[in-house]
C-alpha cells in the first residue's frame, strides 16, 4: 500500500526520462591537442552550461548543442567561447572557468567537465579545454560507397563492397520522435 503510494508520487514528481535522463557523450580535444572519448559527460554535475553575452545569461543544455570552442587565454576567468547548437545558430560569448589570477587569491576553484572514459573517471578543468564535440546520437558505421549504415559495431569494411566503413552520427532525438510518433499517432500532449 505505502509501497504503491510512493510510487505513484514518483512518477508525478516527473522523474526524467527521454533524451534529458540520457547520458552526454562528447569528444573533448585538449589545448596541447590530445583526444578524449568522454560518456556521462557533466559540468558541475550538471549537463548545462551557462552562456554570458553581456548581461544574459544563458541557459544551455549539452543536448541542444553541438560543439563549443574555447577561444580565449588560459587565465581568464571568464573564457571567451563560441558555441555552435543543433538548430544551426552559432552564440558567441563567455563562460565563467574558476581559477585564473585573481581566482586564485580568492580561492576560487576550477569549474571542470567530468565524465567517464575508458580508462575510468574523467575530469579536466574548462580553461584546460580547447574544444567540445557533443553527439547527439550513438555512432554508427556507414559504407561511403553504397550507403549502407551498420550497428554492429565490430564491423570495419562493408559486407557488400568490401569499402573501409566510417563513422557517422545519427540525431536519437529525431529517431525517438519519429518511433513515438508510429507509436502513439495521437496521444493530446507534447
Ligand atoms: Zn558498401
Amino acid at each position: 500500500m505505502l509501497r504503491n503510494v510512493l510510487l505513484v508520487g514518483l512518477l508525478s514528481l516527473g522523474v526524467p526520462t527521454g533524451t534529458d535522463a540520457k547520458e552526454v557523450r562528447a569528444t573533448i580535444i585538449d589545448r596541447d591537442g590530445n583526444r578524449f572519448e568522454v560518456r556521462d559527460l557533466k559540468l558541475e554535475g550538471q549537463k548545462v552550461l551557462f552562456l554570458m553575452r553581456g548581461d544574459e545569461r544563458l541557459k544551455l543544455r549539452f543536448r541542444e548543442i553541438r560543439k563549443i570552442d574555447f577561444i580565449g587565454g588560459r587565465s581568464e576567468e571568464e573564457m571567451p567561447v563560441r558555441i555552435k547548437l543543433r538548430d544551426g545558430r552559432l552564440l558567441v560569448g563567455t563562460v565563467y572557468v574558476g581559477g585564473g589570477l585573481v581566482g586564485y587569491v580568492r580561492g576560487a576553484r576550477l569549474v571542470s567537465f567530468t565524465g567517464h572514459t575508458d580508462l575510468g573517471k574523467f575530469t579536466i578543468p574548462l580553461r584546460d579545454v580547447r574544444e567540445v564535440f557533443f553527439y547527439g546520437g550513438v555512432l554508427l558505421r556507414r559504407c561511403p560507397k553504397c550507403g549502407h549504415i551498420f550497428e554492429q559495431k565490430d564491423y570495419k569494411f562493408c559486407p557488400y563492397d568490401g569499402t573501409k566503413l566510417e563513422l557517422v552520427e545519427v540525431d536519437t532525438t529525431k529517431i525517438d520522435t519519429v518511433r513515438q510518433e508510429e507509436a502513439k499517432p495521437d496521444t493530446g500532449r507534447r
